[in-house]
């Protein structure tokens, strides 16, 4: 037997699979997906089976055999292992980094595992295996690797009792991400027989006799603590009971929950409109034809997608299928996970990057065992290994976060799509706002089908009128004299929701990094000297930071060029704002969220709950107060500034605004009370302020594609974005010179270098190389290409191609390639 292997090691001339020999004894556990330690070189590294096969075209002596099996069951399942192949090519990255994005990062690690008994004592099923003799021999728990060898024959039933919770892997990362186990009391398995023990026991052992009948009154398992607590007796009394086979002590392996400490009420579903109810069966006929079709759910914020999407995962787990539900990290709010926990209770995984390793992990195998069928999770839970997933829902799906920026800088969305091909799944992109390229695939009618798959839904569920939004024009209330950062309708309006005692959300439409220091006598900005990027102010500490490489400085107290103390902080960040409404609005209870305010575990939840309460006035923040908060006493929200996201350097930047000012006026007025919006700007006339005071989303699109169509760009064609980096600016202009003519040979020869603007069915441009707008990061000086092409052109490997002589050879250390397909931003 003969395994394909890719194994872990960060070059491009080793990104292929190599055969090893299969020793006898771990044949039975080999399996696509497993994770193995194989000789390379003179180490031993990492490696994921990726093929099996009889037979190797290379001379079996020489192969090297595996040596060791890492888990005792594959973490990968083979459609996982196909979509890494797609994954590194089309986003040009290795295949081992296509595989390792999939595995929570528990596994990752090397530690010595054992296996443990947990529970398989009492299993009659297991009671004449010779392993569970073995493993009571040995204490309870044998080396894995040991285990595998000695019991060959048994992989199945060794399986299965893992997968039932009967067998657990420990190991030396016990502690921090390992299983942690209880020990439990279960109540007596024969309640009549340990009854009549009662009068007995009452007089001879007076404490057990009170835990017995706590017992029989409360027959649920119980953590022992938890019972010695309670009845305020000691862990030996219970021993006592067990050791007259009263009750049973066991150790339990304990998932680590992260919302065990919450309740969920369980809902029911609620009777669904008739827009809704209409959406609801399409999507519903779709999941039944296992058609593996993409829909797009464009509905107002407030239409109840929600509850649309509850509904349908309800259907596509009663027909035996799992289902996939991603949100925004940001919105991975306690709010979103109880409509789900309810909902679907303990069916339900959790995954967002607030989780520690071991609680992922935890999460993660129940994915994997089938105890969860749905997860809710941030973008990396597009990879949950779920063997039958009937339904991938992407909320938000404009959401730039979907996007990941470091390699592999893979697009959820298009994974979806990939994934729901192979598993004849329905995707489901829902938004108020959908992304241009969405939009548009969206309003196509697919061969063979008599409808697109877009699916509206233009009205609030009860009828409640969308916010009025009035647009302020900040430059007349300069020239009326008022300098403060709010207009004096938003202060007005302010003031009133203090007397009604109703709630504010302000969005600050920009980060941190705006808060820049300037000069204003000679202009002088100060910025990073490793990068070409203006250094932030940090007030706390007192210190400029560079967000790109972490350099920081303290704060100048005279300018570095011309020794003016007219040196000063520029821009409003959020803690300046928080300031002005102190002075405004004395007494005024306000909760700032940005990222300063939020770096601790569950911040985040607890100034929302603290907001929800009604012990805040105002929800103050950057991006995160913007989506999906659902407030009943909210009837204020108001942009400070509109334009700070429309003056970026990228052709999205009006999508940005519109979305971000639809998204944020949407959390006001959602329940019975009226809402208001006040969009501060300085740009009042500009199309995507315009279009998102009248919730015009048609409008929006229309002025924007024209403008997309004059200048080329998605969704009528589409980008790669390949950075080059070097310390030194003469040899990056040599080789990035070279590559790009590389490129170009590649694309004339395969008869696509042809204008855009052309008749041709398959064109593609070539720009470049030029200085990236972030010109240095980190010393190193950065130029970039960007292509355009538009028809059925493989670009990723016409890249791949042309980069394959300079990452190759010598240059590969001095000048670094990153390849950004489908690239959000070009930075
Ligand atoms: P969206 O996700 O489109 O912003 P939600 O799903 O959050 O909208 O729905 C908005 C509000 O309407 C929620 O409070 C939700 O409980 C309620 N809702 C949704 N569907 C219904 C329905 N069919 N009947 C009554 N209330 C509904
Ligand atoms: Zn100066
Ligand atoms: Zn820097």
């Amino acid at each position: 037997m003969i395994a394909n292997i890719i194994v872990d090691v960060p070059s491009r001339q080793t990104d292929r699979p190599f055969d090893y020999k299969v020793p006898k004894s771990l044949q039975p556990w080999i399996e696509l997906g497993s994770r193995v330690g194989v000789p390379f070189g003179p180490r031993v590294l990492q490696g994921v089976v990726v093929g099996l096969a009889e037979e190797s075209e290379y001379d079996h002596s020489k192969l090297k055999p595996i040596k060791e099996l890492l888990d005792p069951e594959p973490p990968l399942l083979p459609d996982l292992i196909e979509l890494s192949k797609w994954l590194s090519e089309k986003y040009c990255c290795s295949r081992i980094a296509a595989l390792q994005i999939m595995l929570p990062s528990a596994l990752k690690g090397k530690e010595v595992k054992y296996i443990a008994l947990s529970g398989a004592e009492q299993e009659q099923a297991y009671a004449n295996s010779a392993w569970l003799q073995a493993l009571r021999q040995e204490d309870g728990a044998i080396k894995l690797e040991k285990l595998m060898a000695m019991f060959p024959e048994e992989h199945r039933s060794i399986k299965q009792a893992l997968q039932q919770g009967l067998l657990t892997l420990s190991g030396k990362v016990k502690d921090r991400t390992g299983i942690k186990q209880v020990r439990m009391v279960l109540p007596p398995a024969d309640p009549e027989a340990a009854r009549e023990q009662l009068a007995a026991l009452k007089k001879q052992a007076r404490k057990q006799y009170e835990v017995l009948s706590y017992l029989l009154e409360h027959p649920e398992p119980i953590a022992l603590a938890q019972l010695v607590a309670k009845l305020n007796t000691s862990s030996s009394v219970v021993q006592g009971l067990a050791g007259k086979e009263l009750v049973r002590i066991e150790d339990v392996e304990q998932k680590r929950d992260p919302y065990r400490h919450r309740q969920f009420e369980p809902s029911s579903p609620l009777p669904l409109t008739e827009l809704q109810r209409h959406v609801y069966e399409r999507i519903v006929k779709e999941m039944e034809r296992k058609s593996g079709q993409t829909m797009l759910l464009h509905g107002v914020t407030g239409s109840g997608k929600t509850e649309v999407y509850l509904q349908s995962i309800a259907q596509c787990l009663d027909s035996n299928r799992q289902a996939i539900v991603l949100v925004p990290e940001i919105s991975l709010t306690p709010q979103m996970v109880e409509r789900f926990k309810s909902r679907f209770g303990d069916a339900v995984a959790v995954m967002h990057s607030r989780l520690s390793d071991g609680e992922r992990y935890d999460e993660w195998r129940k994915i994997r065992h089938g105890q969860a069928r749905v997860v809710v999770g941030a973008r990396s839970a597009i990879f949950a290994p779920f063997s039958s997933i009937g339904l991938i829902i992407i909320d938000e799906e404009h959401e730039s976060s979907y996007k990941q920026d470091e390699t592999p800088k893979y697009h959820a969305r298009d994974v979806a799509v990939r994934r729901a091909k192979q598993h004849g799944a329905v995707v489901l992109l829902g938004s108020a706002t959908p992304s241009l390229e969405t939009f548009v695939a969206a309003s196509r009618i697919p061969k063979g089908a008599a409808e697109a798959p877009l699916l509206s839904m233009p009205e609030r569920v009860a009828g409640q009128a969308m916010p009025t939004v009035h647009i302020i024009d900040m430059r007349q209330e300069l020239t009326q004299g008022n300098r403060s950062m709010f207009s004096s309708a938003l202060y007005e309006a302010l003031k009133q929701r203090l007397e009604r005692q109703e709630q504010t959300v302000l969005l600050l439409n920009r980060r941190g990094y705006s808060t820049f220091v300037m000069c204003r006598s000679c202009g002088y900005t100060a910025s990073c000297p490793h990068c070409d990027i203006s250094l932030t102010y940090h007030q706390k500490t007192r210190l400029l930071r560079c967000h790109y490489c972490g350099h920081a400085e303290q704060e100048p107290k005279q300018c570095p060029q011309c020794e003016s103390e007219h040196i000063r902080f520029f821009g409003t960040g959020t803690q300046k704002v928080e300031e002005e409404l102190a002075k405004l609005f004395p007494g005024i209870r306000v909760i700032r969220m940005d990222v300063d305010t939020t770096t601790e575990k569950n911040a985040h939840e607890k100034l929302l709950k603290t907001f929800s309460e009604r012990k805040a006035d105002v929800l103050l923040g950057t991006q995160m107060v913007a989506k999906g908060l659902d407030f009943p006493y909210v009837t204020l929200v108001g942009v400070i500034a509109a334009d700070t996201t429309l003056n970026l350097p990228d052709f999205r930047a009006a999508e940005r605004t519109f979305q971000l000012l639809t998204q944020v006026a949407g959390r006001a007025g959602r329940h019975h009370l009226q809402g208001e919006v006040m969009i501060q700007t300085y740009n009042p006339e500009h199309y995507a302020v315009q279009a998102a005071a009248q919730h015009h989303y048609e409008q929006f699109i229309q002025q924007e594609l024209e403008l997309r169509m004059g200048m080329m760009y998605p969704p009528y064609c589409r980008l790669i974005c390949i950075t080059m980096s070097a310390e030194r600016l003469d040899q990056l202009a040599e080789v990035s010179t070279r590559f790009v003519n590389e490129l170009k040979e590649i694309a004339q020869y395969e008869g696509v270098l042809v204008p855009l603007q052309s008749r041709m069915a398959r064109a593609m441009e070539i720009l470049g190389p030029v200085a990236s707008p972030l010109a240095r990061i980190k010393d190193r000086y950065r130029y970039q290409c960007v292509i355009k092409y538009r028809g059925s052109i493989d670009a990723s490997t016409l890249v791949e191609r042309a980069m394959e002589p300079f990452v190759a050879g010598k240059t590969s250390k001095q000048v670094l390639f990153s390849v950004d397909v489908d690239p959000q931003v070009i930075v």
